[in-house]
């Protein structure tokens, strides 16, 4: 039997925050074919090379099919048990601020939204963080500073309605590709500019107009030129202005800095500014080249004060977009899975806010009323001991978090460690006590939300393997275990999307953004069968874009401009370490390869980890294409194979952060990472370390 005849299921794309629709096919052997959905409105049937080789990752050889304790299998009863009770038993001895949960930007917003009840409402810790904690923190520190709270004010078709696109610090062309391939369409039809700002030649600049290789961190002196320009040429939107606060100062801090440290030449910025004041329809794309850095909010904040005082945001083809990393971290926006933030876009500062959120989840205790450890912070806490038990779901810190040794000799003295995942097979995996077997994409239902604020199901296409189990309901069991039988009751997803959906209608009365009450009575038919929505959703409004008359969610519903000042990353280059260290992704491979590595057609691409480095220095250090070399920061040493090529500036190296101590063990370089952080946002500097390089 081929399948051929099944119906297909339509789901989302579990890679990247574009978040793509396909049709799955049960093949009648235990897998899938795969294909663009072409009603979804994120991609209208394309695929980038990732998601058209899911079908190759779902294989069973590597998943995890039943639970372990200490190595050895156990069945769910006694692992659940054993979860509860050492939970409940460090909390009774050593205080809720004992423990944590470590989440991610995979999970379903369901699965979000019960881990955060748990730890929020009923252990009563802010302690869950999430690895978007690495991917877009800053973004959501800016965007509330700005906005008041974390809303993304456009939508994809911006970028087909604009006339000049800005790259900011995003490889649009391999990280979110079918959003490139959607921009490169619009280029051929209506001549879009595209600018990319980035301090390497990479593939997005194939297609683009103009490539600024401004110097690493240097992103807020650029937009600080761009916005005194913008001034200087009368081209401030002063009607606009009136709905906003802040310009004067935000002006005089941009006046103040000297964008020399950009290292770009005079005409080319003059060329930009000019570009950017010329054109009316501007959409500003940003990603990890903006937030992972230690002023990754004031970079957010600039560009955002460059729309704001042009009015050119809300409107068609025009505003700020950023773009996430996962397919679900703006689910995890939205539940509350930030140590600083409460459910709904909810504050936690907000007494009201926490009132509410406890009146609705009939709460046993008080929300805290101040954040959680960051993710950076949570894992020194787990290595000097104040967590004493730590629960880590669908992600491997031992190799994507900064200072990954640290990372990894904390957890493996950490006295409880529980790790929820799809597979034994993972750094982090193999130093739990508790590991707990969650079903998979393809397997798994429920919703995710992706960069321009789309609500998509994802649906089982395949039935559940072995003893796996979906995540609301190991979540659910053990709430229940821990005492909160009620609270934790759940049959389906749909029960706690709809529970999520009726609290989003309880922070609107607060004036807050996310509303998605309209779905908050969807019965379980309507909820298997919802299509692809836009939030808002309320029974006045579905969709669209915001801000473009104002309506702010700041007090008085003013937008803020931010006065920002250029700040050099945190770790500076020295004789022992001259050269400085950006790391990112290649186009066919996601996170820690714990999915993509399982296809040979997407290990092809690149098929060992290799650091890219300028002919001159490569002279200067007697390297040869394909050569060994070591790369030594302060803190660990990695060996990659060598890529001569002008992509990268003199001075400047480039490696990849996929590969694991499974993988290559040579080559972890998060544990080159140091753990500097954003001092609003908590984002790690994961593009601006210090290391010297020699040959191998
Ligand atoms: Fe999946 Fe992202 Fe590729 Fe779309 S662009 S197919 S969501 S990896």
């Amino acid at each position: 039997m081929d399948g051929a005849g099944l119906p297909e299921t339509r789901s989302t794309c579990p890679y990247c925050g574009v978040g793509c629709g396909v049709l799955l096919r049960a093949d009648g052997q235990g897998g899938l074919s795969v294909r663009g959905d072409p009603d979804h409105p994120a991609n209208f049937g394309r695929l980038c090379s990732k998601g058209s080789a899911l079908a190759e990752t779902l294989g069973l050889e590597s998943r995890l099919l039943a639970p372990q304790i200490d190595g050895q299998e156990a069945d769910w009863d006694a692992a659940l048990q054993l979860v509860a009770n050492r939970f409940k038993q460090t909390i009774a001895e050593h205080g809720r601020d004992s423990v944590a949960f470590y989440v991610s930007g995979q999970m379903l917003t369901e699965d979000y939204y019960l881990a955060n009840k748990l730890m929020k409402g009923f252990i009563g810790s802010a302690n869950i963080d999430t690895n978007s904690r690495l991917c877009m923190a800053s973004t959501v520190a800016g965007h509330r500073r700005a906005f008041g709270t974390d809303t993304v004010p456009g939508t994809y078709e911006d970028i087909e309605e604009a006339d000049l696109v800005v790259l900011v610090g995003s490889n649009l062309a391999w990280c979110h590709p079918v959003l490139n391939q959607r921009l490169l369409a619009a280029k051929k039809a209506r001549g879009t500019r595209i600018v990319v700002v980035d301090p390497r030649r990479t593939a997005s600049c194939d297609g683009a107009d103009m490539h600024l290789a401004l110097a690493p961190g240097s992103d807020v002196a650029l937009f600080n030129r761009l916005l005194s320009d913008l001034a200087k040429h009368g081209a401030i939107d002063h009607d606009y202005l009136a709905r906003t606060e802040g310009f004067d100062a935000a002006l005089a801090a941009a006046e103040a800095d000297d964008v020399a440290v950009t290292g770009l030449q005079e005409a080319e910025i003059a060329a930009f500014c000019d570009l950017w004041r010329t054109t009316e329809k501007v959409v500003t794309i940003f990603s990890q080249g903006v937030n992972q850095s230690t002023s990754g909010s004031d970079k957010v904040n600039a560009i955002l004060n460059c729309h704001l005082a042009t009015g050119r945001i809300g409107r068609p083809g025009m505003g700020p977009l950023s773009v996430t990393g996962q397919p679900n971290a703006m689910g995890g926006r939205e539940v509350g899975g930030l140590a600083n933030m409460l459910a709904c876009h909810l504050d936690l500062e907000n007494p009201d806010h926490r009132a509410a959120v406890r009146d609705c989840w009939d709460a046993p205790t008080d929300i805290p009323d101040a954040p959680g450890l960051k993710a950076v912070d949570m894992f020194r806490a787990v290595g000097d001991g104040r967590i004493k038990a730590l629960w880590i779901i669908h992600t491997n810190p031992v190799v994507s978090m900064p200072e990954a040794d640290l990372v990894r000799d904390a957890i493996a003295a950490c006295p409880f460690t529980v790790v929820s995942d799809i597979t034994a097979a993972t750094d982090t995996a193999r130093l739990a006590d508790v590991l707990l077997p969650a079903t998979a994409w393809g397997e798994k239902d429920g919703t995710v939300t992706n960069s321009d604020r789309t609500i998509s199901r994802q649906r089982a296409a395949l039935p559940a393997p072995g003893n796996t189990r979906p995540d609301w309901a190991i979540l659910a069991e053990v709430g229940q275990r821990m005492g909160w039988t009620k609270a934790f009751d759940y049959e389906t997803p749909a029960e706690i999307f709809r529970e999520h959906a009726a609290l989003s209608g309880i922070a609107a009365k607060f004036g807050r953004d996310f509303d998605i009450s309209g779905l908050a009575a969807l019965g379980d038919a309507a909820y298997e069968q919802l299509e692809p929505v836009r939030w808002p959703v309320t029974a006045e409004r579905q969709g669209g874009r915001f801000f473009a008359e104002g309506g702010f969610f700041h007090p008085g519903g003013k937008g803020r401009l931010l006065p920002v000042r250029h700040r050099p990353p945190a770790a500076r280059t020295e004789p022992r370490y001259p050269f400085r260290l950006n790391t990112g992704r290649v186009r066919d491979q996601w996170h820690t390869m714990t999915r993509t590595a399982l296809s040979p057609k997407l290990s092809a691409h690149l098929a060992e980890p290799f650091l890219e480095i300028h002919p001159t220095d490569a002279t200067l250090l007697q390297i040869l294409p394909a050569d060994l070399v070591e790369v030594q920061s302060p803190l660990a040493t990695a060996i990659l194979r060598a890529r001569i090529t002008d992509a990268v500036q003199p001075g400047q190296v480039f490696a990849s952060m996929h590969w694991t101590g499974e993988t290559a063990p040579s080559a972890r370089i998060d544990a080159l990472v140091p753990g500097a952080t954003d001092p609003v946002s908590g984002q790690p500097e994961s593009k601006a370390s210090v290391v010297a390089v020699r040959p191998y």
